[in-house]
């Protein structure tokens, strides 16, 4: 388990030898945790968010996987995500742009079948101008500010957007949507807030149907699962509730190999402005991941790595490249050269490192380096 040279972590047998981090996406897990989150949300559907590379795991590779348990609705953030995700998808998967639609797009996003989830009078009408001059009706999300001020019709856009769907038959509404500020915190009394007032606007709209949950909504009730539930960092083994067990399986872990190690007396500086210094002798190592692999600065001297489940804490400032733990409380000689310790595992979790790190998980997700050795399982 911990030797590089083995080669065992890898079903490619020696493809990822000489990698000095190993990054393994649980395939497996990914899909229960699908079919877990689908089975709750019954009788409405689950999509996949797989924008931000589907959080960094790999959008076509998880994408894939996803719809071959059922899956048929993905949502992106931006356009060139969806330009890129389409054609790895089957053409009866609905691919969705939560921030709609940006000028120029209009046209490559009808062509590509790819649906906008407008967001404002003005990309429901650049949408109207595209259906009009390709004669057909194009399909499309609304989606709704209840409260995040950040993406949706504002309420003093209402009135001339229902005006306008009323005129218009150009754009066809396949449901309408809003996003929960606050849907880790099962108290919030912000979600019932959110909650009551997308059913108002339903009701205002002709009945549209609501989608309304992310994972934590998924978590609030039945009440929130509406006809859609978009999850995304509950797919990837994020835990959807803050403060509460997590129900989700991991899918994603990391091990980082050791570059160097090394035995200092008491009084030694270690790293970038020697702001660590050793209080007795210690024996340290190197492992080859640093903040450009995505473990943040902010594990400055704080959070650890793991060996044989032992807690090996980082010391000194994290560098670009590598980090320095302390291995003292490992037998002599128990890390050499290529021996790989666990970053993200059965020791520490996800939530584990984002805390110590001072993040959440989904920026832990989204900043996984490229230079690890990637492997599907
Ligand atoms: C990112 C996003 C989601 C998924 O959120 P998770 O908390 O990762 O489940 C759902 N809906 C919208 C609008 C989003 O931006």
């Amino acid at each position: 388990m911990n030797n590089l040279l083995s080669a065992k972590h890898t079903s490619a047998g020696v493809a990822g030898l000489g990698a000095t981090g190993y990054l393994t996406i649980d395939i497996a897990s990914l899909s229960r945790n699908y079919e877990k989150l689908a089975a709750m949300v019954m009788p409405g559907r689950a999509a996949a968010v797989v924008k931000a590379d589907a959080y960094g795991l790999g959008a076509e590779r998880v994408s894939r996987a996803l719809y071959a348990r059922g899956c048929r609705h993905f949502f992106v953030a931006q356009f060139v995500e969806a330009q890129e995700l389409r054609l790895a998808l089957a053409p009866d998967a609905q691919l969705f742009v939560l921030n709609g639609l940006q000028p120029g797009a209009e046209m490559a996003s009808a062509e590509l079948g790819i649906i906008p989830v407008l967001n404002s009078l003005e990309q429901y009408r650049r949408w109207c101008v595209a259906a009009r001059s390709l004669k057909r009706t194009l399909p499309a999300v609304l989606q709704f500010d209840t409260g995040m001020s950040r993406l949706g019709f504002p309420p003093e856009e209402r009135p001339t957007l229902a005006k306008a769907l009323e005129e218009n038959g150009t754009v066809e509404v396949l449901f309408i949507m809003s996003h929960l500020a606050s849907a880790d915190e099962l108290d919030a009394t912000q979600n019932a807030e959110q909650l009551a007032e997308i059913r108002r606007i339903a009701d205002e709209f002709a009945g549209f149907d609501i989608s309304i949950a992310n994972s934590g909504g998924v978590f609030l009730g039945n009440a929130y699962h509406g006809v859609l539930a978009r999850p995304g960092i509950a797919l990837y083994g994020g835990a959807p509730t803050a403060g509460a067990p997590n129900p989700m399986e991991p899918v994603v872990s990391l091990e980082v190999a050791v570059v160097q190690t090394r035995t200092v007396p008491a009084g030694t500086k270690v790293g970038y402005s020697g702001v660590h210094v050793t209080d007795g002798e210690a024996r340290l190592a190197t492992i080859a991941a640093g903040y450009a692999d995505g473990l943040p600065r902010s594990l400055s001297g704080r959070g650890a790595v793991y060996y044989d489940g032992i807690r090996l804490p980082i010391v000194g400032r994290v560098s670009m490249d590598s980090i320095t733990v302390d291995v003292s409380a490992l037998p002599e000689g128990a890390l050499s050269l290529g021996s790989l310790v666990e970053v993200i595992g059965p020791h520490q979790s996800l939530e584990d490192i984002a805390r110590d790190a001072g993040t959440i998980s989904y920026e832990i997700l989204t900043s996984l380096g490229h230079r690890y050795f990637r492997h599907y399982r």
